[in-house]
């Protein structure tokens, strides 16, 4: 189980810090890392303010929303995997759909981030999720399914278990219109047969993130489902306590599935 914190365009690096620390202080220990992904100019003082939290990486880590697969070169405003580890970040989230719509980010670019991500030893956090649209015309299925044929086809079986998949239905971010857990339940239950069909069995050890207007109310009901591997939540991670309160629910969920 895994709970991880899409900051979006909030938050200074001094307010990421304040975050940081409250939140440091208050979490137990658990099975259940909490990541914060965080804007790129938060990153450097998350990086120095991390030393002073004590507390294993395992159980709080931190990275970015979006990186650029080259190394380096004439890509005015953008960003590599190696500026993002200089600053001690441990994942990054690959398409988000507010990328792939706003951002025009394609199949194609992602599948290159993805790759890249895993060669520099950041984990990937691959968003893929249907608009409302692509459900109501019975498109769920081929969407996901070519969001991740497209975007994970370059990794081998070794590299494949090195990432991390959320699924975020596009309608439900942001939105207040979570998925019902059967309706998450099963958009999960075909990912990770397709996984599968991709590697084989290996494909039960990978984390499929739910995301989409979680919240501490809702958190439990879905974290239990079978094939809910944690949550990615915008809103409701931007304050301490309800962070925290996430935080309870995943744990509380993760228990009951041992
Ligand atoms: C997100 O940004 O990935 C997200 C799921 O946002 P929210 O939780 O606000 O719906």
């Amino acid at each position: 189980m895994l709970l991880a914190a899409n900051w979006k365009l909030n938050k200074t690096g001094r307010e990421a810090v304040h975050f940081l620390n409250n939140y440091a202080q208050a979490l137990p220990p658990s099975d259940v890392p909490t990541v914060l992904l965080a804007p790129f100019t938060a990153l450097p003082a998350l990086c120095d303010a991390f030393e002073g939290t004590k507390l294993p990486r395992a159980q709080l880590s931190y990275g970015a929303q979006n990186f650029y697969f080259e190394e380096s070169g004439a890509f005015t405003g953008e960003v590599s995997a190696d500026m993002l580890l200089e600053h001690g970040c441990t994942h990054v989230i690959v398409g988000h759909s507010e990328r792939r719509a706003i951002f025009g980010e394609s199949d194609e670019l992602l599948g290159k981030k993805v790759v890249r991500a895993v060669e520099k030893g950041l984990v990937p956090i691959f968003c893929i999720g249907e608009t409302l649209t692509e459900r109501e015309a019975g498109q769920l299925e081929s969407v996901l399914t070519r969001q991740l044929d497209r975007g994970l086809s370059r990794l081998t079986n070794e590299q494949f278990l090195k990432i991390v998949i959320a699924y975020e239905p596009v309608w439900a971010i942001g939105t207040g219109v979570v998925a019902t857990p059967e309706q998450a339940e099963a958009a999960h239950q075909f990912v990770r047969t397709r996984l599968k069909a991709m590697i084989g069995e290996s494909a039960n050890k990978l984390s499929i993130l739910y995301g989409g207007s979680v919240t501490p109310a809702n958190a439990y009901s879905l974290m239990s489902q079978p094939n809910i591997d944690g949550a990615l939540v915008g809103g409701a991670s931007l304050k301490v306590d309800s962070l925290m309160a996430l935080h309870t629910e995943c744990v509380r969920a993760a228990k009951e599935k041992q």
